[in-house]
């Protein structure tokens, strides 16, 4: 009897706590996103599309180590290393990527691949408008994942010469 009791009372806690948050809910203003005619609004963890980010130098934080690559179960990711020297420096590293290609039309958006990079070079942005009706405008490149160099970096990124690579 008295467990019966006892469950009947944490039944109308558990209820009367569950209302109270719906209550609570209810007396806060309605959030009305205005996507496409205003920005939409994303969680910080949001996984959007991908960029590449670069060191407080401006450096590429890629340094074509291709465990991104290897972890990606969509085998979606494409490099193409190649080695920095005294005339092309790209990156901290040895190496860097001198081609990075990612097929939205397999990525699946799992961050497997940001999760594999030991130099956190590779992350989830909060872009979204990667829709197409054709597949070979999917495949993402480098250039256009690259984070600009970010203001105040000491410009140590040495342009690349004709006919380096
Ligand atoms: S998010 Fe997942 S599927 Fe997409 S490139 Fe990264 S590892 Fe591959
Ligand atoms: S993005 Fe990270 S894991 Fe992928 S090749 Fe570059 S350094 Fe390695």
């Amino acid at each position: 009897m008295a467990s019966k009791i006892q469950e009947v009372l944490g039944s109308a806690a558990a209820i009367a706590k569950g209302m109270g948050i719906t209550f609570r809910e209810m007396l806060q203003p309605t959030i009305t996103e205005d996507y496409p005619d205003g920005p939409a609004l994303f969680q910080e963890r949001y996984r959007g599309s991908h960029e590449l980010q670069r060191d407080e130098n401006g450096m590429e934080k890629c340094v074509a180590c291709f465990l991104c690559a290897a972890a990606c179960p969509a085998e979606c990711i494409y490099i193409e290393a190649a080695e920095n020297t005294d005339k092309l420096r790209m990156s901290g590293g040895e190496r860097y990527a001198s081609v990075y290609n990612i097929d939205y039309s397999r990525c699946i958006f799992c961050g497997y691949c940001v999760e594999a990079c030991p130099t956190d070079a590779i992350t989830h942005g909060h872009g979204f408008e990667q829709a197409s009706y054709n597949t070979s405008t999917l495949i993402i490149r480098k250039e256009k994942m690259l984070v600009a160099i970010p203001e105040g970096a000491k410009q140590q990124v040495l342009e690349p010469v004709a006919g380096a690579h």
